[in-house]
């Protein structure tokens, strides 16, 4: 790849001058302090942070994020201070540079149970959607490069990127980010159900494809001649981590999947929408339970749009999708749809904003967002300062994320890694010093714990800890292992 600046700027063709030159300043800058470090392709590394600003661009996303997403490696990996960048760029830039430093150093180790708390605390210490963003851009690119890292480090990575960063694109809406970081992730942490997942695929590639050709050719006549609006009429083949998720639930048994291959219909308006339904179902038989109205009922995550499944009258199931342009923009980039379309169906048009290129306000997106999601199961609520202000993230030396409730202690840490580290804990070490066992730990806190074989819980460290948890495992092995005095006290 040979990064020029014009491909760059190509990506966003409507930014004042003034946000051309923050780009532009921003490559140069980026360029000369990456000079004549290597990528381990052997690229240089300024190929990296390029790819990632390009990615940023791809989305939509804004001047300043673009600029960052150039600058994002900055301070972690050469001599620039973030002084000297805030000193060219401002305040602005050099937080989200931090921001995305800062993300660096979380590290998934593989502890399933963990990874939940790992992603509440990449979004509380993130602070700022835009630093999640260019950190979803930056793992892109490196995992579209893993064939390039260690081997024994790739299938760490790959599932970091599954549990982790997939999962965060999913909770924003951005499906296409998600889509990709799975399907670039799923050959390294899955290998032989990849190779499977494929072949079943492929299959269904050869097979399907024509036929599934002529029921669009015949729908695109159909619809046209009621009248329907369509503004575009494809395929699109589900994607391969998907797909195997969609095997395991029905047993890798293919004949139960409707949706390898899904017609997608896209319309102006919630209306047609409704009325390209209708006139599906009038030509075709739908499949009883397979009508999905997330127009009227979206997903938690914001997806809209009308499902179906019909029979094609040759024997086979087709999946339908129906949904508006700017439904198709949000589905994809979520947050950073420019379609500006927020009204759940309410509104006859879904284009009614003229100017598509108008420049977004994340924050007051989502801030809007939030006022408006009032289901408990909606991610964005979890967002909400009161949530993080209960919880502590506290860091284990390996980087995992333990997630307490906030007064924990020491004693509640260590339950929380194992109760075999609880029950054998000796002392510990909070940010590298020594500490009695019942100082209460905070954000952001490395905890170490000291174990020894002899060591084991007393009594009085049930006042010493805050978590259900650990008051628990702590009686429990004072009934099995106490005195007498402390089984007769429990
Ligand atoms: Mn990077």
């Amino acid at each position: 790849m040979n990064p020029t600046l014009d491909d760059l700027l190509a990506l966003k063709p409507n930014i004042s001058k003034e946000e051309q030159d923050l780009i532009t300043n921003a490559f140069h800058y980026s360029q000369k302090a990456h000079m004549g470090q290597l990528r381990n392709s052997g690229e240089p590394y300024f190929t990296h942070v390029f790819a990632t600003a390009k990615i940023l661009a791809e989305m939509n996303a804004d001047p300043i994020t673009i600029s960052a997403g150039l600058l994002h490696d900055l301070v972690e990996d050469t001599a620039t201070t973030a002084e000297e960048l805030q000193k060219h760029f401002g305040n602005e830039i050099v937080t989200l540079v931090e921001g995305v430093t800062k993300l660096g150093h979380l590290k998934y180790q593989g502890v399933e149970r963990h990874a939940e708390s790992l992603r509440k605390f990449f979004i509380a210490s993130a602070n700022d959607i835009r630093v999640v963003t260019i950190k979803l851009a930056d793992r892109l690119h490196n995992i579209s490069t893993l064939e390039h890292v260690p081997p024994e480090k790739r299938k760490r990575i790959a599932l970091e990127t599954l549990e982790i960063y997939a999962r965060l694109a999913d909770r924003l809406g951005m499906g296409k980010m998600k889509a990709q970081l799975e399907d670039y992730a799923f050959p390294f942490a899955y290998p032989e159900e990849y190779v499977v997942t494929k072949k079943i695929l492929d299959a269904f590639t050869t097979e399907g494809e024509q036929h599934l050709t002529q029921v669009a050719e015949n729908l695109r006549e159909e619809l046209r001649i009621l009248d329907a609006n369509i503004t575009s009429l494809n395929y699109r083949m589900k994607h391969l981590y998907s797909l195997w998720n969609k095997l395991k639930v029905f047993n890798y048994d293919q004949t139960k999947i409707f949706d390898i291959y899904a017609l997608r219909i896209l319309v102006p308006t919630v209306g047609d929408c409704y009325q390209a339904l209708g006139i599906i179902h009038g030509l075709y038989k739908p499949l009883p339970g397979k009508f999905k109205d997330y127009i009227a009922v979206p997903k938690p995550n914001g997806y809209q749009s009308l499902h179906t499944a019909v029979f094609d009258g040759q024997g086979s199931i087709i999946e339908i999708q129906i949904r508006t342009e700017a439904m198709h923009e949000d589905a994809e980039y979520g947050i950073y749809s420019h379609v500006g379309y927020k009204e759940a169906g309410r509104t006859a048009s879904g284009m009614n904003n003229p100017n598509p290129n108008k420049k977004v306000s994340w924050t007051q997106e989502l801030l809007e967002a939030q006022r408006h999601m009032e289901k408990p199961e909606d991610f964005l609520t979890h967002l909400k300062l009161d949530f993080f202000q209960a919880r502590v993230f506290v860091y284990t030396p390996k980087g995992d994320v333990i997630e307490l409730a906030k007064g924990s202690t020491v004693i509640d840490f260590a339950y929380a890694i194992h109760s075999d580290i609880g029950n054998h804990m000796f002392g510990a070490r909070v940010n590298g010093k020594m500490i009695a066992i019942d100082t209460v730990v905070h954000q952001g806190d490395v905890v170490e714990i000291i174990t020894t074989e002899k060591s084991k819980p007393t009594r009085k460290w049930l006042d010493m800890c805050k978590t259900t948890l650990a008051k628990q495992q702590i009686r429990r092995y004072l009934r099995e292992h106490g005195n007498v005095l402390d089984k007769m006290l429990l």
